[in-house]
């Protein structure tokens, strides 16, 4: 399949007997051109390695991979710039849409961690910036240590230490332990 580097969109009708085993390389262009403008992430994607395997079961699709990405962001304590890697295993179901049906059912729990195609093809897309966006830990540092920034004149603590009284410092950074400890 040439035209693999430009769309993740897979043909069912020639999906072999085995499966099909795909293993592509994503960049941070093709990320933000996955979402709309107001949807968009905080951070970019650095870069995404993909390797899955799609099978079918008469109309049932299976997609079963692996993602190995690294992404980038502020840091949320010094807000340098920061690169993380980040990747899991992943797996999706897909089951022919029935648009009839489906309106008049109610979801239940196994349906709600079904995906529907539509027509001859999947589109593995949505799926892999999906997984990219579950990946993402909810606090992102440049270093579990990081020192972050001092909160009365903005200094970077990671590069040195400012004037400021550290009396009044360590009494604020007591405050802001105790409530990182929860998190
Ligand atoms: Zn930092
Ligand atoms: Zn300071």
């Amino acid at each position: 399949m040439g035209s693999m580097s430009d769309s993740l969109k897979i043909n069912l009708t020639i999906l072999p007997e085995e499966g099909l085993r795909l293993t592509f390389s994503k960049d941070a262009a093709w990320f933000k051109e996955c979402f709309s403008e107001d949807d968009r992430p905080e951070f970019s994607l650095v870069k995404a390695d993909v390797n899955c395997l799609i099978t079918r079961s008469g109309d049932t699709i299976y997609v079963r991979g692996e993602l190995a990405a690294s992404i980038s962001q502020d840091c949320d304590r010094c807000l340098e710039k920061t690169t993380i890697p980040i990747g899991g295993d992943f797996a999706y179901t897909l089951v022919p849409e029935k648009t009839e049906i489906a309106e008049e059912l109610e979801l239940t729990a196994d349906e709600l961690e079904t995906s529907h195609y539509r027509g001859d093809f999947i589109d593995l897309a949505p799926m892999i910036c999906e997984q990219i966006v579950l990946q993402v830990p909810m606090k992102i540092l440049c270093a579990g240590d990081c020192k972050g920034l001092c909160p009365h004149c903005g200094k970077n603590l990671n590069t040195g230490s400012c004037n400021c009284r550290s009396d009044v410092v360590d009494d604020r950074l007591a405050v802001l332990k105790k409530f990182r400890v929860k998190n």
